[in-house]
């Protein structure tokens, strides 16, 4: 029952009919499921003979093999490696070799950047996904499902974080935290078996898995996992199939409401749109809610499975903007520099404990306990507990600017830019300054012409008069990284070079 591929197994012996998955080029029900992921598991032990503790690269866009193997891995006992197809070969090597995967699963549509890999790094054994899923699933006899004991801390994936904070590092999540995260999940949004849940982040990421493809598994729901983005496409999809939670990052929401179908769309089905991983801006979420779609955040870390914070259907109108308060099995403090807890209302570093906080950082002990102390876990960001216990990210506590003594969280600032109808995207970030040690300065980028005096002098109307930035550098896109979030280190480099 501690092996997570149990939850579909049951099902299938319980609702064997009721439909699991619906992929682009199949959809099954959880007897399929099931059947699916014992035949991937044979494929797994018996051609690619791979034993409990092994670790197992993926290369994939989603896909119906994908969630199928993620099952098939954890009813083996080995540990998956999913990998972030926007990275170059070198990053990607860099993954391979420190998480010492010797197998890699891939898709034939990644063939190109497959063979890139296979020249930097050697392989014992590659799968090829192929381009039917009935007939690489094939010619695997008749298995049966065999679960491997496994123990509460074995590793179950490796999920390499973005690297925004160094070099990148692998959290080492176990079944027993995918268990609970799920768990959280459920609890909060009240999943069931009849929602159907559309899943627009990719399965390589802890977003995919945990928000909310697994939890809608563990209750017995439908997923929806089409292979790729497009605002046009997820509209079609959310009417055709009738789709009840609508999970993504604010970048896809932002596309979801500048599409032309949005307006018009029919919406009834949905009864959440989630949005995570990301600042969401309050003219984004008021767009939903004034078009009378119910919207609310999450937050949400690799480290934590993801899920650490929701917004409730009850208060995503009156909370709006907040990140709701803590799931279930999570605690959650705020704390000072000396780690005693701040008093509501005041500024400080967010911790974390629960069942759901990563085993460690992959092969980094001295990493491990710097990032995790008392069996707390120190998240880097900064939050705020308003009086009714409602909690906001402040931002994160490295990019925080001092200003002539004084702290300045970029996220704040950025609120107050976002707010003109002009702008598209900005960060801000801070630059070495001989008089103030640092002070903040604006990158945009704009749908319409606006000066950069505009902008300084609608931040100082808003706020105090060192918080405004002091240079607004106009950009046609902000330079991104692999998981879609501005890259604010590449925005310091530019600063170097910027008097
Ligand atoms: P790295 O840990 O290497 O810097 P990363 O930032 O991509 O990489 P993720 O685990 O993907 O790591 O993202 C987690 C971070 O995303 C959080 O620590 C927080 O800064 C941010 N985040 C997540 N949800 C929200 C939210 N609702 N509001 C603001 N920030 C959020």
């Amino acid at each position: 029952m501690g092996c997570i591929a149990y939850w579909i197994h049951k099902h299938a012996s319980i609702n064997p009919n009721r439909i699991a998955v619906i992929g682009e080029k199949a959809k099954f029900t959880y007897h399929e499921f099931s059947r699916k992921i014992d035949m991937m598991a044979a494929i797994l032990s018996n051609r690619l003979s791979l034993q409990k503790g092994d670790r197992v690269a993926i290369l994939s866009q989603n896909r119906e093999e994908y969630i199928i193997s993620y099952f098939a891995i954890a009813q083996l006992g080995l540990i998956a490696v999913p990998l972030n197809i926007r990275l170059s070969a070198q990053e990607l090597a860099f993954q391979i070799k420190d998480s010492g995967s010797k197998v890699i699963l891939y898709e034939k549509e990644l063939e190109e950047q497959f063979f890139e890999l296979s020249a930097l790094i050697r392989f014992e054994n590659a799968y090829d996904f192929g381009s039917d899923i009935d007939t690489s699933l094939s010619n695997v006899g008749d298995p049966s499902t065999k679960f491997m004991e496994h123990k509460k801390y074995d590793p179950f994936i490796i999920c390499y974080t973005s690297g925004t904070t160094g070099r990148p590092k692998g959290a080492v999540l176990t079944q027993e935290n995918m268990f609970w995260n799920a768990l959280n999940n459920h609890l909060a949004l009240d999943i069931t078996s009849y929602d159907k849940t559309l899943v627009l982040l990719p399965l390589f990421h802890i977003g995919g898995i945990g928000l909310f493809a697994f939890p809608t598994l563990l209750a017995g729901g439908t997923i929806i996992i089409p292979r790729k983005f497009v605002a046009e496409n997820t509209i079609s999809c959310i009417e055709d199939h009738q789709a009840t939670i609508v999970m993504g990052v604010p970048a896809i929401h932002d596309s979801i409401r500048k599409c032309s179908l949005f307006e018009t769309a029919n919406f009834e089905s949905v009864r959440w749109f989630y949005s995570g991983g990301a600042p969401c801006p309050t003219e984004l979420i008021d767009a939903f809610l004034e078009r009378g779609l119910p919207f609310g955040q999450g937050f949400g870390m690799t480290e934590a499975s993801p899920t650490v914070f929701m917004l409730s259907k009850e208060d995503y109108k009156r909370k709006a903007g907040t990140i709701g308060k803590p799931v279930m099995f999570c605690d959650v403090a705020i704390v000072d520099e000396n780690g005693i807890p701040v008093k509501k209302g005041e500024i400080g570093e967010l911790i974390i404990k629960g069942p759901n906080v990563m085993k460690e950082y992959w092969g980094l002990p001295k990493e491990t306990n710097e990032t995790i102390r008392d069996g707390w876990l120190f998240s880097g960001d900064l939050a705020i507990e308003d009086e009714d216990g409602f909690f906001m990210i402040a931002g994160r506590k490295k990019e925080m600017i001092i200003s002539g003594g004084e702290n300045i969280y970029p996220l704040e600032v950025e609120q107050v830019i976002n707010e003109l109808e002009c702008i598209n995207e900005v960060a801000v970030i801070g630059r070495e300054d001989k008089k103030w040690g640092e002070v903040p300065i604006a990158f945009v980028s704009t749908n319409q012409s606006i000066s950069e005096a505009e902008i300084i002098n609608y931040s100082r109307m808003k706020l105090a008069n060192y918080k405004a930035p002091k240079q607004v550098i106009f950009m046609d896109a902000l330079p991104k990284n692999a998981t879609g979030k501005i890259d604010k280190n590449q925005l310091l480099k530019e600063v170097q070079g910027v008097k």
